[in-house]
C-alpha cells in the first residue's frame, strides 16, 4: 500500500524515462497479445439446461457459459467445435446471435503511465484515451483518480494496494489502485478497521471483458465528488460514509481487451498465462486465471474449471494469484470481522459495511451464498431483502436471488469470501439485458448514458446509504 500523494517536483530525467516508457512496448515483453487466429464466427447458443443437474452437466464441458439465464436457457459463446460439443453431450444448442469477427491485430500496448507523467501531461492526453466509442482504457481509468484527487483532496484519497500479475512479473503491467471519497476529517480513508465511518466499496472490471462495470464505477466517482455540496443526499452521504471504488479489479485483463480496439478481445481472465500460453485468445478459450473463481472461500467447488484455457480456470490453488490477495488484504483492512465460523454462522447485526461487485450481464441482484443455493446464510433474510430492494430499484425485467437460484452456483467468488471471511454483506450485480440493444460484454458506449447510469445511480445511492447499520 501506498498513498498517492504527486510530488510536484521532480527530474528532467524521470520524465524522459516516463514518456520513453510511455510510447514504446513493454522492454523486454515477450507477451503475445494474440494467439492463434479464431476457426471460424463466434456465436452465442441457446442452451436448455434447467437448473441442477443439467446445469452442472453443462457447465463441466468447460465451455464459456456467460453470466446470463432465462428461464430454463443459459448462454453459451463459442465457436462450432463449441456447439458440436454440446449437441455431442445431448444439449439441443441453438444459435441466438452470430458476432462479428474480431480484429486479430492488437492495438499498441501502452504500459501504465507513472505519476509525473501524468501530471506534465495534466491527466489530459491519457484522460481521453478511450476505445470501443468511449470506453476508458487504464490509464484513463487511473490518470481519472489522479485527477480526482489532485482536484478535490479534501474529499478523495488514492491508494495503490497491490501490483497486477504482470507488473509482478516485470512483464509491463499495472498497479492496483483505489480511491477512497468522503468529506475527509481525521481518521477518514485510513486502512483501519477502526475507521469513524461505515464504509460503502464497488469494485468493478474483475472481469475484464464486462466493460459496462468500469464505465459505472468512472460515473459514480464523478457523481460523488460533483455533487458534493449541490445534491442534499450526496453531501449527507459523503458527510457520514466512505465511498471505495476500484474501477478496475484485473487490470492487466483490461489491457488485453482494449488492445481490441474497435472489436475488443473477450478476455476475462487475468494475465497469468503460467502453463496457458497455447489458449488463443477468444471467448471462449484464452490464458489466464479467473479472478472471481481464485477467492479463498468454497475454492474449487461449483463452476469452477482446472483447464487452463477455460473461462472459469480456478488457478492452481486458493488465493494463488496476486490481484485476489491484494483485494482481500484491502478488505480485511477495511472491515473488522464480524462472523463466526461455518456456513450459517450469522453476522453481528452491528455489522457495518457493504461490498458490491459489478459484473455484466443478466440483470440480476445475487448474494451469498454462491457456492451453494441449498445453504442459507446466517443472515439470509436481511441480504434477500435488501436485494430485493436493489432490483425494485432497477425496474422490469431484473430478477434477485442466491447465484444458484437465478442463474447457476459459483464458488471461489469475491462476494461469497468478504462475507465468508468478515461478514460482510455482498452483492454482485450483474448488469444488462439478455437480449436486445445493449445487451452483451459489448454494448455500444451510448448504452451508458441512455441506459444503464439512469439505473445505477439510484442503486448506489440506495445501497450506500445501507453501510451504516446493514443488518438493523
Ligand atoms: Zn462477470
Amino acid at each position: 500500500m501506498s498513498r498517492n500523494r504527486y510530488a510536484v517536483a521532480f527530474t528532467t530525467a524521470t520524465a524522459l524515462l516516463a514518456a520513453a516508457l510511455l510510447l514504446s512496448p513493454a522492454s523486454g515483453s515477450s507477451v503475445t497479445a494474440a494467439g492463434p487466429v479464431a476457426k471460424g464466427p463466434t456465436y452465442v447458443y441457446r442452451v436448455n439446461a434447467p437448473l441442477g443437474a443439467a446445469t452442472e452437466k453443462l457447465l463441466a464441458l468447460d465451455l464459456d457459459v456467460l453470466e446470463g439465464r432465462d428461464g430454463q436457457d443459459l448462454f453459451v459463446m463459442g465457436d462450432r467445435i463449441a456447439g458440436n460439443k454440446m449437441r455431442a453431450a445431448g444439449f439441443p444448442a441453438v444459435i441466438e446471435q452470430v458476432l462479428e469477427t474480431p480484429q486479430w491485430t492488437p492495438v499498441a500496448r501502452r504500459w501504465q503511465a507513472d505519476e509525473p507523467t501524468l501530471l506534465t501531461e495534466g491527466f489530459n492526453a491519457l484522460a481521453e484515451e478511450t476505445f470501443y466509442g468511449g470506453y476508458r482504457t487504464v490509464n484513463a481509468q487511473y490518470a481519472h483518480l489522479a485527477a480526482v484527487a489532485a482536484a478535490r483532496p479534501d474529499l478523495a484519497t488514492v491508494y495503490t494496494y497491490g501490483q497486477s500479475w504482470r507488473k509482478t512479473q516485470n512483464r509491463g503491467g499495472y498497479d492496483l489502485r483505489v480511491i477512497c471519497i468522503t468529506k475527509i476529517s481525521s481518521g477518514d480513508c485510513a486502512r483501519s478497521t477502526s475507521a469513524p465511518k461505515p464504509r460503502f466499496l464497488l469494485m468493478a472490471q474483475i472481469h475484464a471483458r464486462e466493460l459496462t462495470t468500469g464505465d459505472v464505477a468512472y460515473r459514480w466517482i464523478d457523481y460523488l465528488v460533483n455533487n458534493y455540496g449541490v445534491v442534499p443526499a450526496v453531501t449527507n452521504l459523503l458527510n457520514t460514509t466512505e465511498l471505495w471504488v476500484i474501477p478496475i479489479a484485473n487490470p492487466d485483463g483490461v489491457d488485453i481487451v482494449q488492445q481490441g480496439g474497435n472489436s475488443p478481445f473477450l478476455q476475462r481472465k487475468n494475465g497469468d498465462d503460467v502453463g496457458g500460453t497455447n489458449c488463443g485468445l477468444t471467448g471462449s478459450s484464452q490464458s489466464g486465471v479467473d479472478l472471481n473463481r481464485n477467492a479463498g472461500s468454497h475454492y474449487g467447488g461449483a463452476s469452477t474449471s482446472t483447464n487452463r484455457c477455460a473461462q472459469t480456470y480456478r488457478g492452481t490453488a486458493a488465493d494463488s494469484e496476486t490481484e485476489t490477495r491484494a483485494l482481500e488484504a484491502l478488505q480485511r483492512s477495511l472491515f473488522a470481522d464480524t462472523r463466526g465460523t461455518g456456513d450459517t454462522a450469522a453476522a453481528s447485526a452491528n455489522t457495518k459495511g457493504i461490498f458490491v461487485t459489478l459484473h455484466s450481464y443478466a440483470n440480476l441482484v445475487l448474494f451469498p451464498w454462491g457456492f451453494s443455493n441449498s445453504v442459507r446464510t446466517g443472515n439470509d433474510a436481511k441480504l434477500r431483502a435488501m436485494a430485493t430492494q436493489i432490483r425494485t430499484l432497477a425496474g422490469s425485467g431484473w430478477q434477485s436471488g442466491q447465484p444458484g437460484d437465478v442463474l447457476y452456483n459459483a464458488s471461489g467468488t469475491s462476494d461469497d469470501w468478504i462475507y465468508d471471511q468478515l461478514g460482510t454483506p455482498s452483492f454482485t450485480w450483474e448488469i444488462g439485458p439478455n437480449s436486445g440493444s445493449c445487451s452483451g460484454f459489448l454494448p455500444a458506449y451510448s448504452c451508458q448514458t441512455s441506459t444503464f447510469w439512469p439505473k445505477l445511480q439510484p442503486m448506489l445511492m440506495y445501497a450506500a446509504g445501507k453501510a451504516a447499520a446493514p443488518y438493523a
